[in-house]
């Protein structure tokens, strides 16, 4: 068995790894939800395998499978025999043509012309903000606009204008650190934080800088294109990394680090988008070797000095592509543990998805909610005033889903509770 080619990057050997032994059901937050052999890690395997073999095509059926996988990876930290879940169902999802969820009108024209271009996402922002200071959010719900505007249009510009207006602050070139011998890191900034969080990537410049860093922020750097990767755009996703390697060889930095868990984790893999035979996969893994997720750095760098008390009750929640996808989930806590006064409380099932991942919080809002109203029980019943977590997706929708909720909640970055604890 094995050595059949694939039709695209996945060696078809990784779809033999998976033994069906079944030991990852248990924490795949869609089988629990739907108990559907189907809608598992092990038959989300399955279903790629048979549509590599082509011996099923890709049906409406087949892809809603694929779709309604979150993408946590939960599935590949449960796993023994290390099967790459991420990489399969990307695959997958490359395989499913005018069947994927990113063929509609408006998914499209979010993937392919407004996610590559910086200068769209800046145009997005300010349309954003806009739409938060006007009745249209509130009049896109009437009936007479349902069925003209699609559903997950409304339900987009709804989340997307939860936060709170603040003005579009762009990043200067260059942020100085303290001390001499500092390090130079080159910040990756998200399209989702430059648009809708600025605060978060103030907060990580300052917090950076505090540790004697200079930060750089890259001027010809895209979308890191993890979106676009989860989505099955595998050609667009490489032609991303491409600019962002680029952006950062010419850089010159140190380190390459990002306040957004699933940025971090697409782009510490790079590797993988391109063959062997490919002059790029040795620049990809000399990018991917340089990142670094912002807790992880500041926890290499031994932040403690000048943090002032801060007496609130923070509840951590995990991002799944920093738990799972990176491996990390104690730097975020520990770093939470050394500001004076915060009480950090456990939160149950904090290492289970919230229900965002990427885009999916829009295009399938039926399955994200579940998923999300268990996550605002256990936030309740933790007793938490604030609940920390890494990632801009997870932010905007644990914090859509506290406003709707009426729950006095705030969420955070854990790197904003340090700024402030620096302060
Ligand atoms: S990535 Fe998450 S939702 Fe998808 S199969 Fe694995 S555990 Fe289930
Ligand atoms: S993905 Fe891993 S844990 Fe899940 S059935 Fe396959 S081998 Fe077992």
């Amino acid at each position: 068995m094995g050595g059949k080619p694939s039709t695209g990057l996945l060696s078809y050997e990784k779809l033999m790894e998976c033994t069906h032994c079944g030991l990852c059901l248990p924490y795949c937050p869609t089988y629990r939800e739907l108990g559907v052999e189907m809608d598992s890690p092990r038959g989300r395997v399955y279903l790629v395998k048979a549509l590599e073999d082509r011996r099923v095509r890709a049906t409406e059926r087949l892809a809603l499978h694929l779709e309604l996988c979150v993408g946590c990876r939960a599935c590949e930290t449960a796993c023994p025999s290390n099967v790459s879940f991420g990489h399969i169902l990307e695959h997958g999802r490359s395989l499913l043509g005018d069947r994927s969820s990113v063929s509609g009108w408006w998914s499209h024209l979010l993937y392919c012309h407004v996610l590559p271009k910086k200068n769209r996402i800046n145009r997005l922002g300010r349309l954003l903000r806009l739409l938060q200071r006007s009745p249209w959010p509130h009049i896109l719900d009437y009936p007479a606009f349902h069925g003209i505007v699609p559903d997950e249009l409304r339900h987009a510009v709804d989340v997307l204008t939860t936060l709170p207006v603040t003005p579009q602050q762009d990043l200067q070139r260059v942020y100085r650190g303290a001390s001499e011998n500092r390090l130079t890191a080159g910040l990756l900034v998200c399209c989702m934080m430059r648009v809708l969080m600025t605060d978060v990537n103030q907060a990580t410049v300052r917090v950076l800088n505090h540790t004697g860093s200079d930060v750089i922020v890259p001027q010809g750097q895209e979308c890191c294109g993890a979106l676009h990767a989860h989505a099955g755009l595998l050609e667009e996703a490489r032609r991303l990394a491409m600019v962002n390697i680029l952006a950062f060889e010419v850089s010159g930095v140190d380190v390459i680090v990002t306040n957004s868990a699933g940025c971090g984790a697409h782009m510490k893999e790079y590797t993988r988008l391109f063959p062997e035979s490919d002059g790029w996969r040795e620049r990809a893994r000399r990018f991917s070797e340089k990142v670094r997720d912002v807790s992880e750095l500041l926890h290499s760098l031994g932040l403690s000095d000048g943090l002032e008390r801060l007496p609130v009750k923070v509840a951590y929640d995990d991002p799944c592509h920093l738990l799972h996808g990176q491996g990390i989930g104690n730097e975020p806590r520990e770093l939470l543990e050394r500001i004076p006064g915060l009480e950090l409380i456990s939160l149950k099932e904090s290492d289970w998805c919230c229900g965002s991942a990427g885009t999916y919080m829009f295009t399938e809002g039926e399955m994200a909610l579940r998923l999300l109203r268990r996550k605002l029980e256990d936030i309740v019943s933790s007793g938490a005033d604030i609940v920390a977590t890494g990632n801009p997706g997870c932010l905007l929708w644990i914090a859509w889903g506290l406003r709707r909720e009426g729950i006095p909640v705030t969420c955070l970055h854990p790197v904003q509770l340090l700024d402030m604890a620096l302060q």
